[in-house]
């Protein structure tokens, strides 16, 4: 068939990418039939670079691949920020292509230090990563990849409003790239090492996912936003709830929301640990899209849906889940009887309803003065979500009332801070005494140099609407309690300066002596006219590759090094290995490779490493960031790690649940591997480092029996048994390791599981993803 529409209300040819998804989805239906498929299943399947050979690699094909086949795909693009774009172009340029195969962009939003306001913050921020960006950006223009500069915006809002449309798959180097799931596309945050593989054109490998579906009815009440949705929904599940699923949103409640809001629960889907998240396609997605200046974007997500209709039942291709489609596991959440949810402080599943808070603050004896309040970010900074809380300023402002505590504003994006600058709304944030930082991330990753220079160690409480609020995460301060809401209800508290005011029940007074009690929110979905482009500096440089570009990297620089190649493994089983430290609690990619201050040395592998696992907790003795050498000297468990890299002696970390959650970064399985780690030993991981630490040539295994943990400990000398043998079969075979004990010789052997595909063996015997990459080239 001709690939125009058949529409009766629109003409015209549709866009290539529909084409391929469309030649792609057939083949899925020839294979399935007519099994009913989820939203999140049709899109993912429909980019399997072999069709055939993963729906079938589970006998009996379709729902039974779940959890279970190992998926080759091929994204349609891949988006980087700044952080992580610097170590993911270093690995591609190892392997000397003129240009990547897919589309692609960069995004400087990372390393921009939020202090004083937008301007004066830019200005610093690019004076002091000037080296970065002009890699980035000379990158950027060698390879034809779309660079976005600093103060353009962060990248999931850019990506939202700039490259999200239905039936899509992207991945992004950051971990809430799902954030464009709420415009009904599959995005999946990955590492570097990921990335460079769809860039290369390699097919990228993912265990089929499971699929959760969460069934929305009701509409949401006054004081309730779509972020309280994904507030409850990450303390029903916990952080490791959503491991190995896709959360797919459907139902008639989905309706009701709007498309930055269905964005908002899918950017923190990353809470729960989900592979992604996702939302069909709504009136409220085509209003964004036409808003957004994409009116054509709209006309062919709906041509399509219209051709592919006229094609018979099982061509039928509509942004949603088939009718009857089945779902692993199925929550429902009643919009409502859904009530604004604070999550916090230190972990984003820890999720108390608004009207429990204050008895909470009480009981726990949390600080009961709230310092500051901060809202915008990736996750929050939409014009629906700004221009309710500015009903809020404005009716405090009439009363005469200005904010208790500290008061930030961060716009997502460009596009958004000139709109709401053209329609007023920063005008009234500011007027208030809030301070609007630069369209960047700036306190949500720790580049955040407070005013009111609260010194560190200082127990205080803070309230953003960002979506992760781990230690230290957004100060570097331990002791700052972070907790996470809707940004109104963040508004609402910094005028009250207090972590125990709930304002739908609670009064302030005025400074005439009258009561006040805030409105509820009333805010517009988008705005009456679409969104301005904003100022010309901050707009994309895009264009055709130019190899005469040379990508900018002193051999000097402290921030960037070009890369050497991981050593191969041996042809023979790991031995002589010693445990550098065995951690206790929470050990996040945070935990691993700090950020804040750190994230300047991003593209430098041998300076940021000083900082690995500098937050971990000694198991043995409670310390933090303490390794035992030998001979029982102490040392911070970075200055070890380099000791023993120079010495020759390899290593491994023992430690419990969830190793690795939090984010997609890299590095945190890219320096123990530099220093030396050849295994993670743990109780359980998190997916994308998990599959991080394979990439990088580092095997994670777990506890077959996790008490296991309790026999092993730092300075035990561990050798593999059946290691070699698993990789050389693809991944097939048992791995057990034999511990020596350091303090009485003793022998024990532990059992462990491993999650290692045939590729993924492949890589760890190269070395890395890299090297194997590479050689392709
Ligand atoms: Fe930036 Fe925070 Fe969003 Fe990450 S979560 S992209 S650090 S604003």
């Amino acid at each position: 068939r001709s690939f125009s529409s058949t529409s009766s209300n629109n003409t015209g040819v549709l866009p290539p990418r529909y084409e391929t998804l469309y030649n792609k989805y057939s083949e899925v239906r020839r294979v399935l039939g007519s099994q009913r498929l989820t939203l999140a299943e049709k899109i993912l399947y429909s980019h399997l670079d072999n069709v055939e050979e993963s729906l079938l690699s589970n006998t009996n094909g379709g729902r039974d691949i779940r959890g279970k086949a190992n998926l080759k795909l091929k994204p349609d693009r891949v988006n980087m920020q700044d952080a992580s774009a610097q170590m993911a172009l270093l690995q591609f340029m190892t392997c000397n292509l003129p240009q990547p195969v897919i589309p692609a962009s960069i995004h400087c939003d990372h390393l921009i230090v939020g202090s004083k306001g937008a301007d004066e913050d830019l200005k610093a921020g690019i004076a002091t990563n000037n080296e970065v960006f002009d890699f980035l950006e000379s990158a950027g223009k060698k390879y034809g990849i779309d660079f976005w500069p600093p103060g353009a915006g962060i990248i999931h809002q850019t990506v939202l409003e700039n490259y999200a449309v239905p039936g899509l798959m992207m991945l992004g180097t950051d971990s809430h790239s799902p954030n464009a799931g709420g415009l009904t596309t599959i995005t999946i945050g990955v590492g570097g090492a990921d990335a460079v593989e769809a860039l290369v054109g390699a097919p990228w490998e993912l265990k089929a996912p499971k699929i959760l579906g969460v069934r929305l009815t009701g509409k949401l009440n006054d004081w309730v936003s779509a972020k309280d949705v994904i507030l409850h929904l990450t303390g029903r599940l916990t952080v490791r709830g959503g491991t190995g699923y896709i959360v797919e949103y459907f139902g008639p409640g989905v309706e009701t929301l709007s498309l930055p809001g269905m964005a908002t629960a899918c950017n923190m889907g990353a809470e729960i640990g989900a592979t992604t998240s996702i939302f069909p396609f709504t009136e409220a997605s085509s209003r964004y899209l036409k808003a957004t200046n994409r009116e054509q974007a709209d006309k062919d997500a709906k041509n399509f849906e219209n051709f592919s209709k006229g094609s018979g039942q099982d061509s039928f291709f509509k942004f949603k889940a088939d009718e009857g489609a089945q779902y692993d596991e199925l929550i429902e959440i009643d919009l409502s009887k859904l009530e604004p949810h604070i999550n916090g402080p230190f972990t984003p599943d820890l999720s108390i309803p608004l009207s429990e808070f204050k008895k909470t603050v009480q009981e726990q004896k949390w600080p009961e003065k709230l310092s500051a309040g901060l809202i915008g970010s990736c996750t929050n900074s939409s014009y629906e979500d700004m221009t309710r809380c500015e009903s809020i300023v404005k009716a405090a402002e009439q009363a005469g009332i200005k904010p208790a505590a500290d008061f930030y504003i961060t716009p997502g994006s460009e596009g958004i801070r000139a709109t709401l600058e053209r329609d007023n709304t920063l005008q009234t944030f500011e007027k208030a005494g809030g301070i609007v930082l630069s369209n960047a991330c700036g306190p949500c990753i720790g580049q955040w140099k407070r005013q009111d220079d609260i010194p560190k160690g200082t127990p205080n409480a803070i309230l953003t609407s960002y979506n992760r609020n781990f230690r230290g995460r957004n100060d570097g301060n331990l002791e700052t309690m972070n907790f996470l809401a809707s940004p109104e209800i963040v508004t609402a508290m910094a005028y009250a300066g207090s972590t125990t005011f709930n304002p739908i029940t609670d009064s302030l007074t005025t400074p005439d002596g009258k009561e006040f009690k805030f409105p509820t929110p009333k805010g517009l979905e988008g705005p009456e006219t679409p969104f301005e482009a904003g100022r010309e500096v901050f707009q994309v440089q895009s264009g055709t590759p130019n190899p005469n570009v040379e990508v900018a990297i002193s051999p000097s620089s402290e921030r960037l090094a070009l890369l050497e190649p991981f050593e191969t493994f041996p042809d023979s089983d790991l031995s002589g290995l010693r445990v550098l430290v065995k951690v206790t609690g929470k050990c996040t990619t945070d935990t691993i490779s700090a950020a804040g201050p750190w994230l300047k040395y991003k593209g430098h592998l041998p300076n940021i490493s000083e900082n690995t696992l500098n937050t971990a907790v000694n198991a043995a003795t409670g310390e933090v960031n303490v390794a035992y050498d030998l001979d029982g000297s102490k040392h911070t468990i970075p200055e070890l790690a380099k000791q023993w890299k120079q010495r020759g002696q390899p290593w491994l970390v023992v430690a419990e649940h969830n190793y690795g959650e939090g984010s997609a970064r890299e590095h945190a399985a890219l320096q123990p591997r530099y220093l030396g780690a050849r295994i993670i030993v743990t109780k359980s991981f998190a997916r994308i480092h998990e599959t991080n630490l394979k990439k990088q040539g580092v095997v994670p295994l777990t506890f077959a029996n996790e008490n296991d943990y309790d026999l092993i400990d730092a300075g035990d000398e561990v050798a593999t048994v059946g290691l070699y043998e698993m990789l050389k079969n693809g991944g097939q075979g048992e791995v057990s390791l034999r511990v020596t004990k350091k303090d009485t010789g003793k022998v024990v052997e532990i059992k462990t599981k491993h999650a290692v595909s045939k590729d993924q063996a492949g890589f760890i015997l190269a070395g890395s993803a890299l090297n194997l990459l590479a050689k392709g080239n």
